[in-house]
């Protein structure tokens, strides 16, 4: 993707995130890899309601910032954590978004209760509490996903969600399916039953339904 591209992307994916309620006010922040390793990032500071395609900062993968009038994200290490780790990503969202917040607050990994999940290559793990804005978010969410190869989105104890994908509109789409899945979880537990989630069996039969060549 070049760079243009990118930043246009970035901005439309923001608005969408604010506008399903994922990300509010400035809280959360977005990425995408170009073709010549560097990545664009949205700015620090600036409120989602009046940010431009412009004002996106683009900078290396050991946080140095090469262009742009404002500041990387503060969660930048975060970032580019993830895109040393795992070179295939393309693109990284993280959000503050309510349901996983709360999961992650009582430390409670969201299991397969749903398709969503399943998607996202669940269960959810949480990852121990470092403070935002630290190298340490990083290290802790990325030793996370090096045990589980398919996992696509960590939450982050007390603090948020991260995903990442081969692309940003599937980056966008995991933030999605976890904060449902979270919202559909805690809608599961008023119950006070214990919820179900889907066997390793049911997820295979699952994968097996959607991956099968149709027959006409
Ligand atoms: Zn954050």
């Amino acid at each position: 993707m070049q760079y243009r591209d990118a930043c246009q992307q970035i901005l439309e994916t923001v608005q969408k995130l604010v506008s399903i309620n994922l990300i509010r006010l400035s809280a959360g922040n977005i990425s995408v890899r170009l073709e010549d390793g560097t990545i664009v990032i949205t700015p620090s500071g600036v409120g989602y309601d009046v940010l431009k395609a412009e004002d996106m900062v683009l900078m290396d993968l050991h946080n140095q910032k090469l262009s742009g009038s404002y500041q990387p994200s503060s969660e930048k290490a975060l970032h580019t954590a993830i895109y040393r780790s795992k070179p295939e990503v393309n693109a990284v969202v993280h959000t503050h978004s309510m349901y996983a917040t709360a999961f992650s607050s009582v430390n409670m990994e969201l299991p397969v209760i749903s398709i969503e999940v399943m998607s996202a290559g669940g269960p959810i793990p949480v990852a121990a509490y470092r403070c935002p804005g630290t190298d340490a978010v990083g290290e802790v969410v990325v030793e996370q996903f090096r045990q589980r190869p398919g996992l696509k989105g960590v939450m982050m104890k007390n603090h948020g969600l991260v995903t990442f994908g081969l692309t940003l509109e599937k980056a966008y789409q995991t933030a999605y399916e976890i904060e449902t899945g979270a919202q559909i979880y805690h809608l599961a537990l008023q119950t006070g039953r214990q919820p179900e989630g889907l066997t390793p069996e049911q997820v295979q039969e699952i994968y097996d339904v959607y991956h099968s060549p149709k027959k006409n």
